[in-house]
């Protein structure tokens, strides 16, 4: 029985082949065989991380190719820096944009009522700036990077079962692998999810669905009225009442992405198919809004439905064995409105390498994923609340609620000092524990604290953080 996958196909063997001189960029003490499974964004930043210290890494993907949706994705300064690291920095810069503002108008004429400011001030604060980029070109350029390092990536195979113990998974072609450690980045829908909690873990429906979309800039500037309204160096956000559009430009800026989130409270296993009707059905949402975004809506010619769900907050990402554990949406899907999943994916894969690089013999294994596990909650379970949250904000209904939100953000339309907002993109408290986190630094802190004797403060923290945030969502 093979141990680990073999390439399916002699191209795909070329592709992984690498000389045998290669030197890692940072070598690890111990070199592990690690088999990660997913290669999304989570699962190949993973196989980046962990192959630039020397790991022997194998992805398996469950796609026969590696597809990502046309849709674009907000990269914030906290997984560009990690990537910058990585020596992606030329990759991304070349395919993405770097805004100027995100502007939020009111959803019936189109004012301004919030303004977070990108360029200069990310790269000012944050070291590296904010960019927007198709997801397509993310992920391309951590795909590069992992064949670069010599990742070998197994495409159409896909986990049927895993054994978190020995550890050791199984594909639905009947081979099994036993690797020194499982790494699952299975996504929302994430099968291994409930072999490390033992309970199926429900998705939660929060009420919405994103319809997904891009429209040619070109197309757009051909109207006047979305020529003169719209600022196509910026991120621009209408916001109404349980309803919002989220756009940007990417692909250097040829094309316009839409988020066009709408009320949806059936199950996504429920949706009948009406791709046919799907663009009048989402404008429909749109009527009396203001003038330019029905223009914008009108030039759409295809869109898909995305779910907008999340989960709970878990009490573990790892198994017993500590020879297992879970990462990205596997461990924490959470809503879009803060733009993080993916970064925090990404942060998990640098925390992961870093926890890796801390251990000389493999019997410390289960000791570095504790304390990478340590880290990891409180940081993921405080942007899953912070998303929630977001989500509420960005949804209030006209009233005096929303009326308190517009007042407590006129400062930053006005360019007026402020330290604090219900913009969380814009409110200084959050930027500062959202963009400046350095999920390595923090691993080798909480493992110097184990180290010390101190690994029982290291673990209530995550626990204290996780209850108090459960009780409140
Ligand atoms: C509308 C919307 C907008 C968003 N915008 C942003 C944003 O701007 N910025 C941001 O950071 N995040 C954003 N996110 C979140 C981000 O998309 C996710 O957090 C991120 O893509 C998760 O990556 P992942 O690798 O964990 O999972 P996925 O991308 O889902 O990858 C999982 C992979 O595992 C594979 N797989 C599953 N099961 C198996 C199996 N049994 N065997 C083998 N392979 C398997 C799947 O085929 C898939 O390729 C957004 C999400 C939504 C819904």
């Amino acid at each position: 029985m093979p141990r680990i996958p073999c390439p399916s196909t002699a191209e795909e063997a070329a592709r992984n082949e690498r000389p045998s001189d290669y030197k890692p960029p940072s070598e690890a003490p111990i070199r592990l065989k690690v088999a990660v499974v997913g290669a999304g964004v989570g699962g190949l930043a993973t196989a980046v991380a962990l192959r630039r210290d020397g790991h022997e890494v194998h992805v398996s993907e469950d796609a026969p190719a590696l597809n990502e949706l046309g849709a674009g994705i907000q990269v914030p300064p906290n997984s560009l820096t990690i990537m910058h690291k990585w020596g992606m920095e030329e990759a991304i810069k070349a395919k993405s944009v770097e805004p100027k503002h995100l502007w939020w108008k009111r959803w019936q004429d189109g004012k301004i009522i919030a303004n977070t400011r990108y360029k200069p001030e990310f790269e000012e604060n944050f070291g590296v700036p904010y960019r927007v980029i198709h997801r397509s070109h993310l992920h391309e350029a951590l795909h590069d990077k992992a064949v670069e390092l010599g990742v070998k990536i197994h495409l159409g195979h896909t986990v049927a079962s895993y054994d978190p113990e020995r550890p050791s998974m199984r594909f639905t072609n009947g081979r099994e692998v036993f690797p020194d450690l499982l790494v699952a980045a299975d996504g929302l829908k994430s099968t291994a999810r409930q072999v490390i909690t033992g309970e199926r873990i429900s998705l939660r429906n929060h009420g919405f669905a994103a319809y997904r979309a891009c429209v040619p800039v070109v197309e757009m500037k051909k109207n006047p009225l979305i020529a003169k309204s719209m600022d196509f160096e910026s991120l621009c956000l209408w916001v109404g009442d349980q309803t919002h559009v989220m756009s940007y430009p990417i692909k250097n800026g040829e094309d316009w992405n839409l988020v066009i989130t709408v009320p949806e409270q059936r199950e996504p296993c429920q949706w009948s198919d009406h791709s046919k009707q799907s663009l009048s059905i989402m404008r429909s949402f749109y009527e009396g809004w203001d003038p330019t975004l029905i223009d914008i809506l009108k030039l759409v010619k295809t869109t898909f439905k995305w779910p907008v769900q999340d989960i709970a907050p878990l009490p573990t990402y790892t198994a017993p064995s500590k020879r297992m554990l879970i990462l990205g949406d596997a461990a924490h899907a959470m809503l879009p409105s803060m733009a993080a999943g993916a970064s925090i994916a990404i942060e998990d894969a640098q925390a992961l390498a870093q926890a890796l690089h801390l251990i000389h013999s493999r019997r410390q294994l289960p000791e570095a994923i504790t304390t990478w596990e340590s880290v990891r909650i409180p940081r993921a379970t405080a942007m899953q609340e912070a998303s929630y949250r977001h989500m509420y904000t960005l949804h209030l209904p006209d009233g005096p609620q929303k009326r308190t939100r517009d007042r407590l953000m006129e400062k930053e339309v006005n360019d007026e000092h402020f330290i604090a907002s219900p913009n969380q993109w814009s409110d200084p408290t959050t930027q500062r524990w959202a963009y400046l986190c350095d999920p390595a630094a923090e691993v080798r802190d909480a493992w110097e604290k184990r180290e010390a004797g101190r690994d029982e403060y290291v673990v209530a923290k995550g626990e204290e953080i996780y209850s108090m945030i459960s009780a409140r969502l």
